[in-house]
């Protein structure tokens, strides 16, 4: 048989592997097409199709009978996670092998491990520390800051393939894929002493769905508490938050009208543990008062703004444009303390009892990071809006929603820009 007939067999053998290592991936593993070309080189992928070189996967099965299966599942994990660019800088690039190799050292089955796995999984655990999340931005980031022996080093150990010959193609269906492993492997893995945590938690990264914070203000200030059966305007958020609310009902936005009469209220809680967020919440308070006085609710109506970090430190009315520009002109974060959410909601429930609050739609927590959550369900709708959070996994109850909005998408400001991301539950 000829050379490149034997390194097709290895490959064609390795697909089989690859399958039976890892079922929730064989619909993945199904979706790449593999070729073998003649000469020696690292195999890439052009986003539909691995090639492999004929002389090297013979090199390598001989050395290794894994290698080629790790390869191969090196390069369908690439796609699952999104990392279909051609021309990353450097940093990118190994980060992304990292995560990669991380994950198939975490999952360490019979046909693709490889050897050096504990070096490798030390040198990436550290990184990740380093980093504060397993996610290519902020991986690319603290690799930069690292000398160049280690660079090479860390090449060395992580690059499998050539990220040259890539091809952004089927984004929409690899999206969908990585959606579907997710979903397999939370339904299905069972008793895998964590070895699936990692491809989960990277998985949750990548799948955060971009959203338009606007919109959400928007939907949040305006919408009324009934429920209808159409879900042609559907939105997750709003969605699941029914759901958990009212049973089995969604909830929808409503039209921008105002019940005559009714008196509406808001509070944002502010989080002011942060030392950094002064623009951005300064921003968020803008443009949730933009909202409030564009939908009509800002007639006869409250936006309240508590600060709070481990106790509320104020309580500010903003009824006007003025009353907003006081406030924020003199905006200081106060405390400084560790982050409490429930000092707000035992505030605001006083405030309720006392007669101080006459009709509250809903409270929003704008926050960069953990806090202690109330343990009971509040009277009135609640939204956590996460600042810059760094792809932290948050508890958040069930009761509310969440959301997580990036510093530079508030300060750029202007229509279009104000994309957030939302954790999927
Ligand atoms: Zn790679």
């Amino acid at each position: 048989m000829d050379r490149i007939e034997t390194a097709r067999d290895i490959v064609s053998s390795s697909t089989s592997r690859l399958c039976l290592d890892m079922r929730f991936l064989t619909r993945a593993v199904l979706s790449l097409k593999t070729t073998v070309v003649e000469g020696e080189g690292m195999p890439g992928c052009d986003g539909s199709t691995v090639a492999f070189h004929a002389e090297t996967v013979l090199r390598s099965f001989r050395e290794d009978p894994n290698s080629v299966t790790r390869d191969l599942a090196h390069c369908m994990l690439h796609r699952i996670l999104g990392h279909d660019s051609p021309d990353n800088c450097p940093s990118s690039d190994l980060a992304e092998d990292m995560l990669v190799e991380y994950v198939l050292d975490c999952l360490d089955t019979p046909h693709t491990s490889v050897p050096g796995r504990e070096d490798r999984m030390f040198v990436c655990e550290r990184l990740f520390a380093k980093a504060g999340a397993p996610a290519v931005d902020l991986l690319s980031a603290t690799v930069e800051g690292t000398s160049k022996w280690q660079l090479d080093l860390h090449r060395r150990m992580f690059v499998r393939d050539d990220h040259s010959v890539r091809r952004p193609v089927d984004v929409a269906l690899w999206s969908e894929l990585s959606q579907q492993v997710m979903a397999e492997v939370e339904g299905f893995v069972r008793d895998d002493d964590g070895r699936t945590s990692a491809l989960m938690r990277i998985l949750r990264i990548r799948n955060r769905r971009r959203y338009d914070y606007r919109s959400f203000l928007r939907k949040f200030m305006t919408r009324r508490t009934t429920v209808r059966e159409s879900q042609t305007e559907f939105d997750p958020i709003f969605y699941t938050y029914g759901l958990s609310r009212y049973g089995n009902l969604p909830l929808i936005d409503s039209l921008e009208q105002s019940d005559s009469g009714t008196v509406d209220e808001f509070v944002i809680a502010v989080d002011t543990s942060g030392s950094t967020m002064r623009g951005p919440v300064v921003r968020f308070l803008e443009e949730a008062f933009d909202v409030f006085r564009q939908t009509g609710v800002g007639r006869d109506s409250n936006l309240h703004v508590i600060q709070c970090d481990d106790m509320v430190r104020s309580d500010d009315v903003v009824r006007s444009e003025g009353d907003l520009r006081r406030l924020v002109s003199g905006f200081e974060l106060k405390g400084g303390g560790g982050t409490d959410f429930r000092p707000v909601f035992d505030y605001v429930d006083r405030l309720i009892d006392e007669g101080g609050f006459r009709n509250l739609r809903g409270l929003m927590y704008f926050t960069d990071g953990y806090g202690t959550y109330p343990s009971r369900r509040p009277a009135y709708d609640v939204a956590f809006v996460f600042c810059d959070d760094r792809y932290a996994e948050h508890d958040v109850p069930p009761w509310a929603m969440r959301i997580v909005v990036r510093t530079e998408d508030l300060m750029q400001g202007g229509e279009g820009s104000g994309s957030a991301e939302q954790d999927v539950p």
